[in-house]
């Protein structure tokens, strides 16, 4: 489980973990974080283990997934959860250094990631990759190009996956939330104007949790969802029911 240290991914190894998942937690910045997640995790009776890997570095994942054999002797399920936004800038404002870190982490990262968990999973004829995207998989979004590229091309990313893996018994899909209160968006929930902005944008009229979330996610990589490959499923409050047209068009 990558980026398992706080958020959305908190939630989600938590709630692998109390539907029965031994859950290794990715970070690779405020290892403490890791280490109190680790804890909560194995107060809840199952095996945790903290590992610091930059996931657009292959090398380092390589060694996360070997750290993971040694641990548990393989893998049955990766949740490539990763993420940053980037700085906002008009694409004729960014960086272009800033503008492919956010691509190597949210797209790269989970190629890598896949690319490691797939070989595990192929041999074994069974396993899941859940990715987290965003609604930003399909709504532009002004001074975030790089975020919303890389959404987009994971959600390509895991179609092409899902259909190499499928004949393995393998499956690849991804979830899709739309505004989750955490720390990447907190800049807009704590201002009143652009709060009441984004609310303006999402037909069930609040954000969502993260433990909203999670249940999906648990759901995804479950057998419930056996039949489930090569899509996104969006968790979004309906943000992606274009509200804008609820006062016609
Ligand atoms: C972003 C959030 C944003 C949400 C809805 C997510 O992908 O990380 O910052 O609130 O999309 O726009």
């Amino acid at each position: 489980m990558t980026g398992a240290n706080s958020g959305i991914g908190r939630a989600i190894a938590l709630a692998l973990a109390q539907s029965g998942a031994h859950v290794a937690v990715n970070f690779v910045v405020n290892p403490q974080q890791a280490d109190g997640v680790v804890g909560e995790i194995k107060a809840v009776g199952v095996e945790a283990l903290a590992l610091m890997a930059d996931v657009a570095d292959p090398v380092q994942v390589a060694a996360m997934f070997a750290a993971v054999d040694l641990a548990w002797g393989g893998i049955d399920i990766l949740v490539c959860n990763a993420g940053i936004d980037g700085r906002a800038a008009a694409a004729w404002d960014a960086d272009p250094a800033e503008w492919g870190r956010v691509l190597d982490v949210n797209l790269g990262g989970a190629f890598l990631c896949a690319r490691e968990a797939l070989r595990r999973m192929i041999g074994q004829r069974a396993g899941v990759v859940l990715a987290v995207s965003s609604v930003h998989e399909l709504i532009p979004w002004t001074g975030y190009s790089a975020y919303t590229a890389s959404k987009a091309g994971l959600s390509m990313l895991i179609k092409t996956l899902a259909q190499e893996a499928a004949p393995f018994g393998v499956r690849a899909l991804a979830l899709g939330p739309g505004a989750i209160q955490t720390s990447i968006n907190a800049a807009v929930w704590n201002d009143p104007k652009m709060y009441a902005d984004l609310i303006a944008k999402i037909p069930l009229g609040r954000m969502g949790t993260i433990d909203e979330i999670a249940a999906a996610a648990v759901f995804l990589v479950s057998e419930q969802a056996a039949y489930i490959t090569g899509t996104t499923l969006f968790v979004d409050g309906g943000m992606l029911d274009y509200p804008d047209f609820e006062h016609g068009g």
